[in-house]
């Protein structure tokens, strides 16, 4: 461990020395922040705004930036791709500074990140937002069912994909429609869901209901991790007649036979095959290899460690992350990021001024769960799995309203306010309109 740990160290020192030989550049400020989506772009405009021009540096490769929750909406053909998509340019502080690259390595004792390009930056203190990817090699067949336009099988949790979804319910004639949930931990863990009830609406719309069976194929025990919403949504899956199989997870598919294979999390020889002529995939996740692969950081499953209520790393102070890729036991959502990036705002600030973290993050999430085209369960809840709600209604119950808070009110919150650092949740409103909430 000491000697991969020289290494990087080296590393890092070998490339400042190369800087001008090798077209390669040399940064440093005291707050890099690795990472410009959801959870990166909210913390570097609520520092680019405190503290001077370019102190803080944006490392994000993508020229674009998507407000993945609506990607469900855009696989339902409530919603076009575009409209979740912005230029990261307009997204992301003015004020800060943007290096379009990715992060190849963090030297976390030497506090400095070599990018794939092979720039240097050096920092006082670093916040890691790199989210999650989709991880299509663990399944075969996957990437290619996705690439074929006419195989069938697509998803929503990637934006070149998810039109495709709607594209295949549109198109659907009847027959076996199924919905998968992978067996690793992903973000938003309603969508999978989500998409299947949505489906089965358009299907009974589209009058294909009679002649089609929708299985929803989890590797989940349960439904939904939440107990009293989890209630709720066994009556959805009832009065929708949709099969769920538990601790069921895709293992491969076949495109040209239009098969998939699956295994029972209990007993991984047991296998069933399924013929399918809709496939929606939850692909398997996992972080981005230069942050697993990095041992002093991460934990076995490679996610950033850090303190679940602070937010701060466990091993290096200096280091914070948000989002996705940290290894807090909430779900993993935009809604959760909000609240987030508050308490890593004040801890963050107390570190700078060598005081100890205070603020602890409650593990708050929330899951719109649509469960039609206009209805929709609104799951808010902390840590351990009890519900937080913000409304002056059980919100265990399908309603009209938190279908449109999701497909219009959550859209604007988001780029008018989060992103800008402005928006720390539902708590000042859940103050006002249900003062007795517990
Ligand atoms: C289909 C779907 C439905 C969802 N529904 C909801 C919902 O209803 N409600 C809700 O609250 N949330 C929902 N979410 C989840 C929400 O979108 C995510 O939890 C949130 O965007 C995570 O933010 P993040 O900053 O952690 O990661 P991201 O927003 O994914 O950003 C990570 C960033 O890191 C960058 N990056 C990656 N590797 C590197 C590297 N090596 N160096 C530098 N940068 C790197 C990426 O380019 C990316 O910009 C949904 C997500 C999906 C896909």
């Amino acid at each position: 461990m000491n000697f991969i740990r020289k290494l990087t160290v080296r590393s890092c020192v070998y490339r400042n020395f190369s800087v001008s030989a090798a077209n390669n550049a040399n940064y440093s400020c005291k707050l890099l922040v690795v990472g410009g989506g959801s959870g990166g772009c909210t913390i570097a405009a609520k520092f680019a705004r405190r503290l001077k021009k370019d102190s803080v540096i944006v490392l994000e490769p993508s020229s674009e930036h998507y407000y993945q929750p609506l990607f469900t909406l855009v696989g339902a053909g409530v919603k076009r791709v575009a409209q979740t998509r912005r230029s990261a340019q307009s997204v992301l502080p003015q004020n800060a500074k943007w290096v379009q690259d990715a992060a190849a390595s963090v030297n976390a004792r030497d506090n400095c990140v070599t990018t794939a390009q092979g720039h240097v930056i050096k920092y006082e203190y670093i916040v890691i937002a790199v989210g999650v990817e989709n991880d299509y090699a663990k399944v075969p067949g996957l990437l290619e069912s996705l690439q074929d336009e006419r195989s069938g099988v697509s998803s929503i949790y990637a934006a070149e994909y998810c039109e495709n979804t709607w594209r295949d319910i549109k198109n659907f004639k009847g027959g076996e429609a199924i919905f998968t949930y992978p067996d690793t931990l992903i973000k938003c863990p309603g969508a999978p869901q989500k998409i299947a009830y949505l489906a089965e609406s358009y299907f009974t719309k589209a009058n294909v209901r009679s002649k089609t069976s929708v299985t929803y194929n989890t590797c989940l025990p349960v439904i939904f991790g939440v107990k009293k919403y989890a209630e709720a949504l066994l009556k959805v899956v009832e009065r929708k007649k949709i099969n769920v199989n538990y601790k069921t997870v895709l293992k491969e598919i076949h495109p040209d036979r239009r098969e998939a294979v699956f295994f029972n999390t209990a007993d991984k020889t047991k296998e069933m095959t399924m013929r399918y002529d809709l496939l929606h995939v939850t692909p398997p996740m996992k972080t981005p290899e230069f942050l697993s692969s990095n041992k002093d950081i991460v934990d076995a499953a490679g996610y950033l460690c850090v303190d679940k209520y602070t937010l701060q790393h466990t091993k290096f102070p200096n280091m914070y992350g948000i989002g996705d890729c940290t290894n807090t036991p909430n779900s993993k959502t935009a809604a959760a990021i909000a609240k987030q990036c508050y308490v890593l705002e004040q801890n963050l600030l107390s570190s700078m001024q060598s005081a100890e973290p205070s603020q602890k993050y409650d593990g708050y999430g929330a899951c719109p769960l649509l469960t039609s085209y206009n209805t929709c369960i609104l799951a808010e809840f902390v840590y351990d799995g009890v519900p937080h709600e913000t409304m002056p209604y059980d919100q265990a119950r399908e309603s009209a309203i938190a279908y449109y808070m999701k497909r219009d009110l959550f859209p604007f919150l988001y780029w008018h306010f989060m992103l800008k650092g402005y928006y720390h949740g539902p708590e000042f409103v859940r103050n006002i309109v249900n003062p007795f909430a517990k």
